[in-house]
């Protein structure tokens, strides 16, 4: 069998409305100079990465709604496998609305389906399909939070890797115990430094990096503009960034971890290769507007590596 993977998380449109001149107000009505509307979502973001590497399929809950049958085009159209999307007819598609300026951007999201998936709507039969799951936005994924213990068993039962990646927590509450013996039944965890430094509850990434590789087996740190960093036999391993002209961020961290899933676990190449070629794809994307518009196909990265190497070398 080929190496694939399947992805479980959130499905959700964004609405990013950019060029107003001003903040919006109670009472008032501002305009806005442009809007996109286009998939969102972390883990829809991520297994697009990994699709356009190689291959993956997402499973999660969205509306029978216009929104919850755009997404899953979108999914589709990105060459994602999606015969395994449940549509709930009792709720709706979540949206995110980004109110984006020069400097920062404003995000309202309406959670919808997210919160309502749970373990029984997870058939584990499929599970002999893969070679890895990879679980995203876990502090969104309130209705499965508490079988995950359970999914992630059955996953090792039949052979497959896991990963995890928590994304911001909006609740704040970072996890706790539960979380932490979660990581336990993680072979790969992937937090950006805010997230690593709040689920570790320390205050800088390299405390979080040993306190959290006494749960998962492995972590790995995305840093934004520096890189990654993770532990390696006891040594702090840091791979920096490139330098690139980045447009827009969103979705960086869920391409890195594409990238870093493909190289690592699907390929079996050693770790400082797999964090460089994650931090390519992790850059690359920041050079296109939106998630999922500049994710490399693996060509595409690894003829980035190469001029990278060569400009080193000079
Ligand atoms: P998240 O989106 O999870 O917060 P980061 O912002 O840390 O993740 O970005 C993930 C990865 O994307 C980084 O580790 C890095 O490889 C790459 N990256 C992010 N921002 C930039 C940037 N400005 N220039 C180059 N690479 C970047």
């Amino acid at each position: 069998m080929e190496n694939k993977t399947l992805v479980i998380g959130e499905l959700n449109v964004d609405m990013i409305m950019s060029g107003m001149s001003d903040l919006p107000g109670l009472g008032r009505e501002i305009l806005a100079g442009d809007v996109h509307i286009v998939m969102g979502s972390s883990s829809a973001i991520c297994s697009a990465g990994l699709a356009r590497l190689g291959e993956a399929d997402f499973l999660g809950k969205v509306g029978t709604d216009y929104y919850g049958d755009f997404v899953v085009e979108q999914l589709r159209l990105l060459d994602v496998g999606t015969e395994h999307m449940i549509h709930d007819d009792t709720a709706r598609t979540g949206v995110t609305v980004s109110l984006t300026y020069p400097d920062d951007r404003m995000l309202i999201t309406y959670l919808g389906c997210a919160p309502l998936l749970r373990l029984g709507d997870i058939d584990v039969s499929i599970f002999g399909d893969y070679t890895h799951l990879h679980v995203g936005s876990y502090f969104l994924q309130l209705g499965l939070q508490a079988g995950l213990p359970e999914l992630f068993r059955q996953a090792h039962r039949a052979g497959l890797t896991i990963s995890l990646d928590t994304g911001y927590d909006p609740y704040e509450r970072w996890g706790g115990e539960s979380l932490l013996s979660l990581l336990t039944l993680v072979d790969v965890f992937l937090p950006n430094e805010e997230e690593a430094c709040a689920v570790a509850g320390v205050g800088d990434v390299e405390a979080a990096l040993r306190e959290l590789a006494a749960y998962a087996r492995l972590v790995v740190v995305k840093c934004g503009s520096s890189g990654a960093m993770t532990l390696c036999d006891g040594q702090i391993v840091h791979s920096p960034a490139f330098d690139v002209d980045a447009k827009d961020t969103t979705g960086a961290g869920d391409s890195f971890n594409a990238g870093f899933l493909y190289a690592y676990v699907l390929r079996g190449w050693p770790l400082e290769r797999s964090l460089r070629f994650a931090n390519a794809c992790g850059a690359l994307s920041t050079t296109g507007f939106g998630g999922t518009a500049a994710q490399p196909t693996l060509e595409e990265a690894l003829a980035f590596l190469d001029a990278q190497s060569q400009g080193e070398r000079r």
